[in-house]
């Protein structure tokens, strides 16, 4: 019998929150950090080591797993959780990002996006509907209504048109899931009878179509709610803008996630603006191309300047990878293409990332998050960006 959907606000300290999330597959601390499994897999490490690092919940994504290996095989092996022999919850997107970034050439009616495959070109196409029967094979906990992403920079007409078609997309793909989850719709069987549905948020750096956005979908009504299409290039201080200003008018009772983001000082400063989920791809890919995250800022482990430095990665990570390695043997590891380089890396990413998150979590339930806030941020040297 799953668990019924819930959420908690244990402790709140100025704007950051401290709250429990009930899934159908368990309980989540928040504020929480998902690790990105894009394809039923978190790239560079097996599922015991995301589990051993203390991940709660991760992420899968529905473009993904609908192309290949399909949604239909997926339900046919008992659902996403049975598939990779991983129990804990799990949120799937929506396929809306990818479809509009990484799909070729796709065409957007009001009625779905038809698009072509980045495997094969073959012709594919989601649809409000056809988004939530995807999730409701796959059975996450956690399903994403599907909706219109922008690009940054876009004009407010764009945006506004984005968002609005996003509002009536939601309108659709809430009836498809309520049907499905009330057993009225019996063409496809939900693998999850606990899913539920969040809501996402559009409009861009825009703060009345933000403000549109909110009222529309809580209108809707969804069991939470997302702020999507940030972190696309944006400068940083209008990410912490639009995201205080739109979590600000969310409901209290409900969980707040922010899609994407971010960087660990993204997670600190938007925490302190209310938001309680978060996932990104940052800690596994910049694993891989040898860009270690440490209480100092990031380093690229790659430099000569490391070619004989005994010191861990960081030397106040108590993670797997830190406790028996040296930077001089993770860089030989990455210059010589050992696989082993990826998941080592990964394993202390995703620590520092999950023990950022313990931290954060700690400071709000003591009433110290300020204190916290203020000493990680003096601490960490932010990489310029791009
Ligand atoms: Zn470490």
């Amino acid at each position: 019998m799953a668990a019924r959907f819930g959420f908690e606000v244990l402790s709140e300290n100025g704007g950051a929150r401290r709250g429990r999330l009930t899934l159908a597959h368990g309980v989540v601390e928040t504020p929480a950090f998902m690790p990105v499994g894009t394809q039923g897999a978190v790239k560079g490490v097996t599922l015991a080591q995301v589990e051993a690092l203390g991940a709660e919940i991760i992420l899968g994504n529905t473009y993904h797993l609908h192309l290949r290996p399909s949604d239909a095989l997926i339900a046919r092996a008992g659902g996403l959780h049975a598939f990779m022999g991983w129990s804990r919850p799990i949120l799937t997107d929506s396929g809306g990002f990818q479809v509009f970034s990484l799909a070729g050439r796709r065409t957007v009616s009001e009625e779905r996006v038809v698009f072509q495959s980045h495997l094969d070109g073959s012709e594919c196409w989601l649809s409000p509907e056809s988004a939530a029967d995807v999730q409701a094979r796959l059975g996450s906990d956690i399903a994403m209504v599907f909706d219109e992403c922008v690009k940054w920079p876009v004009t407010r007409d764009e945006a506004a048109a984005a968002m609005q078609r996003t509002l009536r997309w939601a309108t659709r793909g809430r009836a498809r899931f309520e049907a499905l989850s009330s057993g009225t719709a019996t063409d496809v069987t939900p693998s999850n009878p606990g899913q539920a549905q969040f809501g996402i948020i559009q409009g861009a750096t825009f703060k009345d179509l933000r403000d549109e956005s909110v009222a529309g979908t809580v209108s809707i009504g969804f069991e939470a709610y997302a702020i999507g299409g940030l972190s696309v290039g944006e400068p940083t201080d209008v990410l912490y803008d639009l995201t205080g200003h739109t979590a600000a008018q969310l409901p209290p009772a409900a969980p707040r996630y922010l899609m994407g983001v971010g960087m660990p000082d993204d997670l600190v400063n938007c925490v302190a603006r209310g938001i309680d989920m978060f996932d990104c791809v940052l800690p596994t890919r910049n694993a891989r191309n040898g860009q270690l995250f440490t209480r100092r800022g990031p380093i690229s482990i790659k430099n000569a300047q490391f070619a004989e430095d005994s010191r861990p990665a960081d030397p106040d990570c108590s993670c797997p990878t830190c406790r028996a390695h040296s930077r001089a043997y993770l860089r030989h590891l990455y210059m010589a293409g050992e696989m082993s380089a990826a998941a080592l890396n990964t394993v202390h990413n995703l620590h520092f990332y999950l023990d950022t998150m313990r931290g954060i979590r700690k400071a709000i339930e003591f009433g110290r998050f300020d204190d916290f806030k203020q000493g990680f941020l003096d601490a960490y040297t932010r990489p310029q960006r791009d």
